[in-house]
């Protein structure tokens, strides 16, 4: 259960993030945060020193010996294009991309992951961990921690890591850094790479595979084996390292993204969740339920992540990020019935679970069953009702694709495209 602090959390007075960030964020004496301060450097380093700096990193990887140069996660979503774009096209690396499928998938992702493959020309590596063990884990840690999304951050996050063990590639290029991005955790310079603590402690919630079977009697070490992180004589033994694109490059994911749907037709569609339609499209549950409880355990959700980076970018004001988010971020889940027909479960019994897990320092329960909304947008000033301020052109973000609707359903296993 959460924590109450007596503490209000406070805004910062450029973007929308509070002082209640799951990652941690702190506001300087001109009540700017953290994120903000970090942000700036975006338009104060050398970026062609920086990308020099790449340069030199990835020089002693290149492989003479017949193996691949680096491994590349990737997805049918997120910022995959540009990293493979980066590495392939001007680093001149050549990746092996791995992908865990979290198979919750749209046919938009399976599309889009097989135009990847198709236009770098590059080999791809697919873990599919069997069903029964990632339905285990999802029905543990949703009741547990509130989250149906454990096993596909784990996944996400340790398959790379294996593979770079198993086949003896030590180099791993990620995007951008999320406690860097989003909460200003380090600087660009400080090159923070990869590690297990971070992985277990923000990503993971601070549980890692092992610590699941101490707390769950319902899981068994079968389903828990694929997820877990090499050890550190392992990773020593392959020498890996796992570095992050956005230390190097300057990182705009709306600019990034729409330079790849213009070289390499990355596709895109519209959430009812957000106004950003270019990330998470690769899957049905992201930016839908699962970002429902993101909002219902932390008081904000991906809207606010969106609106934050763009008002940072210079894109909209804080007025018209706190607009967006209000217009958005009570849209209910469209694709809630997949998750329940999958897990097994009655959208019922999933409502009671999800209430357990919400914040009373952004939740208040009038009557049982009924919620009244705290979160950072209802304490800044103007209301939900006021009129939405026009967005500039500049803000747009373009679908190419819409949603499926009417017939939609998890492809588990996509047989890829066209
Ligand atoms: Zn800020």
């Amino acid at each position: 259960m959460s924590f109450v602090s007596a503490v209000a959390p406070q805004a910062c007075k450029r973007c929308l993030y509070t002082t209640d960030h799951p990652l941690g964020l702190t506001l300087d004496a001109e009540g700017i945060c953290s994120g903000c301060r970090i942000h700036e450097e975006k338009d104060t380093l050398d970026w062609e020193l920086r990308w020099r700096r790449l340069e030199e990193l990835v020089q002693p990887h290149r492989s003479r010996a017949g193996n691949y140069d680096c491994i590349v996660p990737v997805s049918g979503a997120n910022d995959s294009y540009f990293i493979v774009h980066t590495v392939k096209e001007r680093l001149g690396l050549n990746p092996l991309l791995v992908t865990y499928n979290k198979y919750f998938n749209t046919p938009l992702g399976i599309r889009n992951l097989a135009n990847l493959r198709i236009r770098f020309n590059c080999d791809i590596l697919v873990q599919n961990v069997n069903p029964v063990s990632v339905r285990a884990i999802t029905r543990a840690s949703l009741r547990q921690f509130g989250s149906i999304y454990w096993p596909c951050i784990a996944g996400q996050t340790v398959f790379p890591v294996q593979t770079a063990v198993r086949y003896r590639i030590p180099l791993i290029v990620w995007g951008a850094h999320q406690g860097l991005e989003q909460v200003g955790m380090f600087s660009h310079e400080h090159e923070v790479q990869m590690t297990r603590r971070y992985r277990k402690d923000h990503d993971l919630m601070g549980h890692e595979a092992d610590d699941l079977l101490g707390i769950f009697d319902t899981l068994r070490e079968d389903h828990i084996w694929q997820y877990r992180y090499p050890d550190d004589q392992e990773l020593h033994a392959a020498g890996v390292t796992g570095i992050y694109l956005g230390n190097y490059v300057r990182w705009d994911p709306k600019a990034q993204h729409e330079q790849m749907m213009k070289l390499y037709d990355y596709r895109t569609a519209s959430s009812s969740r957000t106004f950003d339609c270019y990330d998470h499209v690769d899957c049905y549950n992201f930016i839908d339920l699962h970002d429902q409880i993101k909002l219902y355990k932390h008081g904000y959700s991906k809207v606010t992540d969106h609106a934050c980076r763009e008002i940072r970018h210079g894109r909209l004001t804080r007025v018209q990020g706190l607009a967006l988010v209000r217009k958005y971020e009570h849209a209910s889940p469209r694709f809630a019935g997949l998750f329940q027909e999958w897990l097994g479960v009655t959208a019922s019994s999933l409502q009671f679970l999800l209430d357990q897990h919400r914040n009373p320092r952004c939740w208040d329960a009038a009557e049982p069953g009924q919620w009244v909304f705290r979160g950072a947008s209802t304490r800044e000033p103007g209301a939900e009702t006021d009129a939405a301020p026009a967005i500039p052109a500049r803000a747009h973000f373009q679908a190419t694709d819409p949603w499926p609707t009417d017939n939609a359903k998890y492809i588990v296993i996509g047989k890829g495209y066209p």
